[in-house]
């Protein structure tokens, strides 16, 4: 099997953390892994652009689930913590309502409950408390079952939740919203939208959010780090490994098509018309690419596209290098407005940019204890967008939500000294040009009804030898999420290696064929 394993070549199409850590991973059992990115560098969405001098990550900004990541560096015999600096955050958020109306939760259980206690009364603070306990028994019944395990199906979750599991799921009301389960919790508006919005680290609306999303908030309450270099350093910590590892990366490297034949994925064609032959390949960018034909047509039947009307968020975004005053930062920063259910009814109902957006900015040099403030902070600042999948958004849209973002920023006493010389600006249409097939939706699928889960595919795609890794497919978006797709990808792939090797020996050593193992595991 070893020499098999060492003669069976493997291409990676996208250096996103899912592939990563899917070549890292094969990699590490010995598979000759080449890792093909179109970028100029690692991490695909966790990208941290230049502006006006300063790298400022322009992606992904809440890092948890720190022990996802701890184990992946731990399967190549390293140490997160002797590769990358994380620093874990006292302050979780921060949040306003106005000028003068901030809570925030905090990684101590018991400072947020105080802070709760302080902003709406001791009674909220009880039900918080309530909240949590309720969070927790979701997210350690669904960990095992459904994030850990190959694409679950209904019938799959039933048998493996057991009694206890189907009794804590019936307690949710499993055909609920999180809007409406949030209601059953809290009696404070405030405290509710604040709980609602980790429906959108999934790319959905609250409102179309099954109530088990309520593991999300499990998952921050766990825990947030800082990472020193920012998000951006982890890929390029996971890409050092890989290569530590044996895998061969080429950046700057578009896959034009895969080359299937016989019904089996046989290598890649590169843009500039090269080809490398494989034996298998993982797939990292968005499942819809490979079913709009952007990787040629055989490549069609692998998986299924999103629909237009399932799409998950897009994003406009602010990359600023820029001289802030008023507002207290934290490092992680959320400015609500009061009507929510308007913002999800304009991107998901109407295709179009909020009109009172919900605005986050991340201050990537705050809230590390005892680290100076910047005479100019790095930010990025988020409000939630449409996914094009439909039409493309003007500029006067945009100019028009963009005037309506800094303004309540303003009025929350928050002054961005902006210019177009330290200011960034990325629509839903510059990443679906940088994650093609994505239409600018940011997490695949929106998790939208209690079925959505069981809609992501696994990482067997429907062509033989082509594998499937990212924030598309199963268990879904988010950095851990999609790290952990990679890690199912590399294993699906490792385990049809030993099932064709073990059915070969078998029919080696029981005389009907006299092919090698080698040949059989790379045919
Ligand atoms: C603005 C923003 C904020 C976010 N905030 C958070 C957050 O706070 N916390 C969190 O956990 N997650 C967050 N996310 C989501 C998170 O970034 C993603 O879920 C995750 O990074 C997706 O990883 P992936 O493995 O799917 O690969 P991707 O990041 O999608 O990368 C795919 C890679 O494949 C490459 N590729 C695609 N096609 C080809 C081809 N044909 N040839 C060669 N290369 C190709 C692309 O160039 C890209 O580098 C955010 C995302 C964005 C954009």
């Amino acid at each position: 099997m070893a020499n098999a394993l060492r003669e069976h070549r493997v291409v990676v199409v996208g250096a996103g953390v899912g592939g990563l850590v899917a070549a890292l991973q094969l990699a590490q059992r010995g598979l000759a892994v080449t890792l093909l990115e179109a970028a100029a560098t690692p991490g695909g969405k966790m990208r941290q652009p230049h502006v006006d001098g300063a790298a400022i990550d322009s992606g992904p900004t809440v890092f948890t689930m720190r022990w996802i990541f701890e184990q992946v560096y731990a399967s190549a015999g390293a140490r997160l913590e002797d590769e990358l600096e994380l620093t874990a955050l006292p302050v979780l958020a921060r949040h306003a309502w106005g000028a003068d109306e901030h809570m925030d939760l905090f990684a101590d259980p018991a400072r947020s409950r105080d802070a709760i206690a302080r902003f709406a009364g001791p009674a909220e603070a009880n039900r918080f408390a309530q909240f949590c306990r309720q969070a927790r028994k979701v997210y350690d019944t669904l960990e095992g079952p459904f994030i850990r395990s190959q694409a679950p199906t209904l019938a799959s979750m039933h048998g493996d939740l057991g009694l206890r599991g189907l009794a804590v799921l019936a307690s949710l009301g499993p055909m609920r919203s999180l809007w409406s389960t949030l209601g059953r919790h809290f009696h404070d508006a405030r405290m509710r939208q604040l709980f609602a919005r980790y429906a959108t680290y999934c790319g959905a609306s609250p409102w179309q959010a099954p109530a088990t999303l309520m593991l999300v908030t499990q998952v921050e309450l766990d825990g947030v780090w800082s990472v020193r270099g920012g998000i951006h350093a982890l890929a390029q910590s996971l890409a050092q490994l890989a290569v530590r590892q044996g895998v061969h990366i080429r950046y700057g490297t578009r896959v034009q098509a895969i080359d299937i034949e016989h019904g089996r994925a046989c290598g890649v064609w590169l843009a500039g018309g090269e080809r490398l032959a494989a034996d298998s390949v993982v797939f990292n960018g968005d499942r819809s690419a490979l079913a709009q034909g952007c990787l040629g047509e055989a490549a069609r039947a692998a998986t299924t596209a999103v629909a237009a009307d399932e799409r998950s968020l897009s994003a406009l975004t602010w990359s600023l290098h820029a001289a802030t005053e008023g507002f207290p930062l934290e490092r992680h920063n959320v400015f609500f407005q009061p009507d929510y259910r308007r913002e999800f009814d304009d991107i998901f109902a109407h295709g179009r940019l909020p009109a009172t957006p919900t605005v986050y900015v991340c201050a990537q040099d705050r809230g590390v204890p005892g680290e100076p403030v910047p005479a100019r902070d790095r930010l990025l600042m988020l409000v939630n967008a449409p996914a094009e999948a439909r039409r493309t958004l003007t500029e006067s849209e945009i100019d028009a939500c963009e005037g309506h973002s800094f303004s309540l920023l303003a009025r929350y006493g928050l002054t961005v000294s902006r210019t177009p010389q330290n200011s960034l600006r990325t629509c839903p249409s510059d990443f679906h040009r940088m994650f093609p097939g994505s239409a600018g939706a940011l997490y695949g699928m929106a998790t939208h009804g209690w079925m959505s889960a069981f809609r992501r595919p696994g990482a067997a795609s429907r062509i033989a030898g082509l594998y499937l890794a990212g924030g598309s497919v199963h268990p879904g978006p988010g950095v851990p999420m999609a790290a952990m797709s990679g890690q199912l990808a590399a294993a699906t792939l490792v385990a049809h290696l030993d099932s064709t090797s073990r059915s070969r020996r078998v029919r080696i050593s029981g005389g009907t064929s006299t092919r090698s193992v080698t040949a059989a595991t790379t045919g």
